[in-house]
């Protein structure tokens, strides 16, 4: 497998784990949470602009209660009350209060006269607390209600504050919708509400609200729309004209009365009773102001394509576009929940988030610590043996050079024997320079992958070491360096001759090339124990303790080779140290920069 098919593997591995990781975080009660502040900050950031309402409320607020006997008195007061707002002739009346048990006689008496005379009255039911019906108010006063709406409120996921309500409740088999709903019927003037499995309508108004999910739907709080009167206004004979025309929904509001109170987005601490979150859900769907989720699919998509998109471009691109892309991508998971929000429909946070951040860290780790390394490698690698290659190339030109000129000379010219002999000499000894050359480049392509067999013979040391001295001696010469052999006569073994010869010779052409003028390179060798130690030791520029860890890997030079302005191409010692192993050897070095070199070669006597 190609290194990009893998790269591209692993990044897509990484991809789907962090997709999976940012899916499961999305659901669990720390996803939820972080939706659930999100949703809220966006509600606070993006208030709906205050537009004159159609519903009002009117409430029993602790002055009610405090000016007007309190809670004893509510039945009494809720009578007088109605009997105000009848009055003005409003659209619908909304009674956001518990009337199922019976109150004093002559208080209901008065209570269901005035009922009676409200248009658009629809009362509050509850669901008995083991669901298994409604407790729906006494019929006195239901006679007089064109609708019951129920007053359920949702609270959460994972908190208190109420961001939905719901729609449609079924007790003992009996559906009711929400009050807030029944007054938008009344308000309407429509005779019904049509039920389909993904929304409600009534009166030409199509709520988008699914039967599968609870038939939730999100009131979309504003501030400020919908005026409060206080009852106690309304008791001391204050002005009801206000009320002309409205939807008006009543309730209590008084902390020390009303169990029905949930924080919701726009809360500062205070939470909202149920007949203002009623007001709110009405006002809601009056306006169509829906806020609608969106489809579970699409959040998992985005949080897919977060993912996808920072694994690779952070795997891929590995220039800066890499990062710039991914801080794009992150960025955009971030604002999608925003931008989603403007055109009124919510999306998960937690999941595209989860999963950028995720994607962040993983393809971040992945580039850094996999990606970037095997390309620097692959890179130095290339760079290398682009090295040799020219070097190849330019050493090989130099006996082309020479045939070339020669032939050239004999064909044109009608030379002297003698200068044609010379000349015919001198193409010959080129050819066979340049035959060798291959010959060992294609013997070093042999070794590097295991196909040469080792000659075995008996040798004699000390006559190999002088042959290599003898080549080296030119080139030793220009730098007056003297070559020294300490071999003793008498050492033999049994090598590979012509490979043993090349060993020997790089290890002594490298001293000389490596070592200033007038210093002195010494061979040298010892038998011990059935181990023949063969060493070279010069008085060269020297490596440091990094570099001879590094020596042997194929086309390796030091800076201070590179410096010394000695041509190689660092593939000479890769091949001694594949010598020495073939012939179950070892080789060592001790170094120290400007203190020269001792290469050492440990080799079995047999
Ligand atoms: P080349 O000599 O063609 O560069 P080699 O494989 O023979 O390649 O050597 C690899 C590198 O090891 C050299 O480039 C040089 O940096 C270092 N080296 C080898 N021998 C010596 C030495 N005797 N003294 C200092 N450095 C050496």
């Amino acid at each position: 497998m190609s290194a990009e098919r893998r790269t591209a593997l692993y990044a897509a591995a990484i991809a789907a784990a962090v997709w999976a990781v940012a899916a499961v975080f999305s659901f669990t009660a720390l996803g939820g949470q972080f939706d659930n502040n999100v949703y809220d900050f966006l509600f606070r950031a993006a208030p709906p602009a205050p537009v004159a309402s159609p519903a009002a409320l009117v409430v029993f607020d602790e002055r009610t209660f405090q000016q007007h006997g309190g809670i004893r008195r509510l039945r009494a007061n809720l009578a007088r009350v109605i009997e105000r707002i009848a009055e003005t002739r409003p659209a619908a009346v909304a009674v956001d209060v518990t009337l199922a048990d019976a109150g004093e006689p002559s208080e209901d008496a008065r209570l269901a006269a005035a009922f009676a005379r409200t248009p658009g009255l629809v009362l509050a039911c509850e669901m008995m607390p083991d669901g298994s019906g409604w407790q729906d108010p006494p019929e006195p006063f239901r006679r007089h209600a064109v609708a019951l709406g129920h007053v359920s409120t949702l609270a959460g996921p994972y908190d208190e504050v109420n961001r939905r309500i719901t729609l449609e409740r079924v007790a003992g088999r009996e559906r009711r919708w929400a009050l807030s709903l029944e007054a938008l019927r009344v308000t309407s003037g429509a005779a019904d509400i049509l039920a389909s499995p993904s929304d409600v309508a009534v009166g030409g108004r199509v709520i988008p609200s699914r039967w599968d999910d609870g038939r939730p739907l999100r009131v979309r709080y504003a501030e400020g729309g919908i005026p409060v009167i206080s009852a106690a206004e309304l008791l001391a004979g204050g002005a009801a004209d206000p009320l002309a025309g409205k939807t008006v929904f009543i309730g209590v509001t008084a902390i020390s009365a009303a169990p029905d109170r949930l924080f919701t987005p726009l809360s500062r601490g205070l939470p909202m009773a149920g007949v203002a979150i009623h007001a709110q859900a009405f006002q809601t769907m009056y306006a169509g102001a829906f806020l609608v989720d969106a489809p579970l699919g699409l959040t998992l998509l985005a949080a897919l394509l977060a993912a996808v998109l920072i694994v690779g471009a952070l795997s891929l691109l590995l220039r800066w576009q890499g990062w710039a892309l991914a801080a794009a991508v992150l960025l955009l998971a971030h604002a999608l929940p925003w931008i989603c929000f403007r055109q009124d429909v919510v999306v998960s946070a937690s999941a595209p988030a989860a999963a950028a951040w995720l994607a962040l860290f993983g393809g971040g780790a992945f580039r850094y610590f996999f990606v970037r390394r095997r390309l620097e490698a692959s890179e130095a690698a290339t760079q290398r043996y682009q090295q040799a290659f020219h070097f190849v190339a330019h050493e090989m030109r130099t006996p082309l050079t020479a045939i070339q000129g020669s032939s050239e000379l004999i064909s044109r010219y009608n030379l002297p024997e003698a200068k044609r002999r010379e000349l015919s000499d001198m193409i010959n000894a080129e050819s066979k320079r340049l035959a060798r050359m291959i010959t060992t480049f294609l013997d070093v392509e042999k070794l590097s992958a295991g196909q040469m067999e080792l000659r075995l013979g008996e040798l004699e040391l000390a006559g190999l070491v002088d042959s290599c001295r003898r080549r080296a001696a030119p080139l030793a010469e220009k730098k007056r360096i003297r070559l020294t052999s300490r071999v003793p006569d008498e050492l033999r073994l049994k090598a590979d001759a012509e490979l043993l010869e090349y060993a020997v010779y790089n290890l002594l052409t490298n001293a000389v090339k490596y070592s200033p003028e007038e210093t002195e390179v010494v061979v040298g060798a010892s038998a011990e124990n059935g181990v023949v130690r063969l060493w070279v030791t010069d008085q060269g520029i020297g490596m440091d303790e990094s570099e001879v860890k590094q020596l042997f890997q194929k086309f390796y030079r030091t800076k201070r080779a590179e410096q010394s302005g000695e041509t190689g191409t660092g593939i000479g010692l890769s091949i001694v140290r594949q010598i020495v192993e073939l012939h179950e050897g070892s080789i060592h070095v001790r170094s120290a920069p400007g203190q020269g070199s001792t290469f050492t070669v440990l080799l079995p006597a047999r």
